[in-house]
């Protein structure tokens, strides 16, 4: 089936009130154009160097998120256009995106990564320890981003009761956070699922779904 075919597919199956990220990473940007071209305007990269040339060539009303791990010395290069950076852990990395976001007079949102899968390999942080971030007076003096959300990644596994357990936590983190409401906080997505597990991810209340090969098909990393 073709990219167009996918899309239809997928977003036939999504509630209104759930926003697809089409994730193109590794993709070339002719399968881009074949989404966008089919009514797609949000897509997601994990590298920030693929993301800005991507968005350099491609149409301007695209939204680009940042769905990968970011490193801070690459923060100035998607500063200028990201829509959205999902993968953000540490109080560090939000003081450097709103360094570059005053740069370019923008405020960036960004999503909070909390480690919900039981694998070493994911990032994120504790849901403790997101709390101390958001109520931190460092944060309260970051006025060039907003936290909108959290964003979380489960084990890779066929195990669909675990899986849902670590989509549970992170709902469960989200009603505890969202009452953290101030000028740069204020909690409304939840990003979690892919396209092995987004229908689960929508049962347990996701907003936002991340899907990448089922929408443009396996991806070849040679
Ligand atoms: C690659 C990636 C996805 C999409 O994965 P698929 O299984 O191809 O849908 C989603 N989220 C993140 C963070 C990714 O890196």
């Amino acid at each position: 089936m073709s990219i167009t075919d996918n899309l239809q597919n997928i977003k036939s199956t999504l509630p209104e009130h759930v926003t697809l990220v089409a994730v193109s990473k590794t993709k070339p940007v002719s399968d881009i154009m074949e989404a966008y071209q089919a009514g797609q305007k949000v897509f997601g990269e994990n590298k920030i160097q693929d993301m800005a040339e991507k968005h350099h060539v491609m149409p301007k009303d695209i939204e680009w998120h940042m769905i990968g791990h970011v490193q801070r010395n690459k923060v100035k290069y998607m500063a200028s256009f990201v829509s959205l950076i999902h993968g953000v852990d540490s109080i560090k990395l939000l003081e450097e995106i709103n360094k570059q976001a005053m740069k370019h007079n923008r405020v960036i949102n960004c999503l909070i990564q909390i480690k919900i899968a039981s694998e070493d390999s994911k990032f994120g942080i504790i849901p403790e320890e997101a709390k101390d971030i958001l109520e931190s007076q460092a944060f309260s003096e970051l006025k060039n981003i907003k936290v909108v959300g959290l964003m979380g990644m489960a084990t890779f596994t066929d195990d669909q009761e675990q899986i849902e357990k670590e989509f549970k936590l992170l709902k469960s983190t989200f009603e505890n956070l969202k009452d953290i409401k101030t000028e740069n906080c204020e909690l409304k997505t939840i990003s979690m699922g892919m396209s092995g597990d987004y229908k689960l991810a929508i049962d347990c209340e996701s907003t936002m779904v991340r899907v990448g090969s089922s929408i443009f098909g396996a991806r070849n990393y040679n």
